[in-house]
């Protein structure tokens, strides 16, 4: 079975990865002719690091991840603590905070040590065509490659997807600016909530740095973001004050799709979702995973597709109503506000890491690895 993925991001290459520890020899295709660095952060919960973990991945993580213990949210205005809630899973898994790039470096890592992986950048899939096989053609006069399952894993935009005929991302008139703070943090997940918008700090670069992450209104925050927290809690505008802004993200979803036939999505390719409970990563960690456990427990592709879709369907869709409803919650003006702190203030923080036990406490199903 010929196998291709499309996209070197954290989902193809830990799908890669996973494939390759099950057996199978596997081609990755990627646009761009090296993956550069954007210095955004990402928050890792248990349920991603149980599957890097197994790949021998999450150890390479170390001295460069932060871990953290809760998420604390506070009132965006006066930067008052509303809850506290621990992330560990219940068998004791941590979270780590991190630099983006120091993730993708250690996945990469991986990939390159692993015979069964190629790796080919700079190549951009502009064709995708079945007859039967997949015939795969790119820029800059690479030859055609051929495989008989094609894994698109190229992000939000997927082009593969729009090749096959697939809808745009939606936009949800929601963006995102990230910043960095060359300030350190203390461990741990801050989030300030307030009306339309809310801000998310956490230490990165093994704590020497502050990622610093604002979401609001798209043209609003994205054209003056220091202006839109104007009246917020004073040490969230110094930390937007002493950053550097690496861009604006405008936040996009679809409704999640997993397979056509020869061919499976994973990552935002198949579900791109708000990050709102920092889980977009995560769940193309664990699609890489199980994709390759389904591909490599059947031999016939189609019923391993069909496998794939059973087992991650369920599970992302009840990850986007938890997103959609921190998307309510954390956005609400006052009044209702006052009642949503009094609700969270009055939850023991038991009560509240158990109501995410069901996402944390996930772990990933055995796959055989190859010995040889
Ligand atoms: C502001 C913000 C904060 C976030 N915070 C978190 C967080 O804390 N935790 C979390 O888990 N998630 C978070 N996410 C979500 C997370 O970043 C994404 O869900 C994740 O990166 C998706 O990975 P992916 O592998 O599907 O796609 P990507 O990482 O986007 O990789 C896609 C790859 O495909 C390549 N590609 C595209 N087209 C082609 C083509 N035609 N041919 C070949 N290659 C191609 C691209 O170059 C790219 O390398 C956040 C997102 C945002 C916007």
């Amino acid at each position: 079975m010929r196998i291709a993925i499309a996209g070197a991001g954290i989902g193809g290459l830990t799908a890669a990865l996973a494939l390759a520890r099950a057996g199978r020899e596997v081609t990755v295709f990627e646009r761009a002719t090296a993956l550069t660095p954007v210095g955004a952060g990402l928050q890792l919960s248990p349920n991603a690091l149980d599957v890097l973990d197994r790949l021998g991945v999450a150890r390479d993580l170390e001295g460069r991840a932060v871990p953290a213990e809760t998420v604390t949210l506070r009132r965006g205005s006066s930067g008052r603590a509303i809850a506290r809630i621990p992330v560990g899973s219940q068998d004791g898994r941590g979270y780590l905070s991190l630099l983006r790039a120091d993730l993708q470096d250690a996945l990469l890592a991986g990939a390159q040590a692993e015979p069964r992986i190629e790796l080919r950048f700079g190549h951009e899939i502009l064709a995708a065509r079945r007859e039967p096989a997949w015939v795969l053609q790119f820029s800059q006069d690479h030859p055609a490659a051929h495989c008989d399952v094609l894994v698109a894993a190229d992000g939000v935009h997927s082009s593969i997807g729009m090749l096959l005929g697939g809808a745009p991302a939606r936009s949800e008139g929601v963006a995102a600016v990230r910043l960095r703070v060359r300030q350190p943090a203390s461990p741990g997940i801050e989030a300030w909530l307030g009306a339309r918008a809310h801000a998310v700090a956490y230490p990165v670069a093994a704590g020497r740095e502050t990622n610093l992450v604002l979401i609001g209104p798209d043209a609003e925050v994205a054209e003056a973001p220091a202006s839109f927290f104007d009246g917020w809690d004073k040490r969230l505008l110094g930390l937007i004050e002493a950053g550097d802004t690496l861009g604006v993200w405008p936040l996009l979803t679809r409704t999640p799709r997993w397979r056509a036939p020869g061919l499976a999505y994973l990552g935002d390719a198949a579900h791109a979702m708000l990050p709102y409970a920092a889980q977009g990563a995560a769940m193309a960690i664990e699609d890489g995973w199980v994709l390759a456990s389904c591909l490599a427990r059947s031999p016939d592709v189609e019923r391993a597709l069909h496998d794939y879709e059973a087992a991650r369907a369920t599970r992302v869709a009840r990850v986007l109503s938890r997103v959609a409803f921190h998307r309510r919650v954390y956005h609400l003006p006052a009044p209702t506000s006052f009642a949503r702190d009094l609700v969270l203030m009055a939850t023991p923080a038991k009560r509240l890491n158990r109501q995410l036990a069901w996402l944390y406490d996930w772990r990933a199903p055995p796959i055989d690895f190859a010995t040889d």
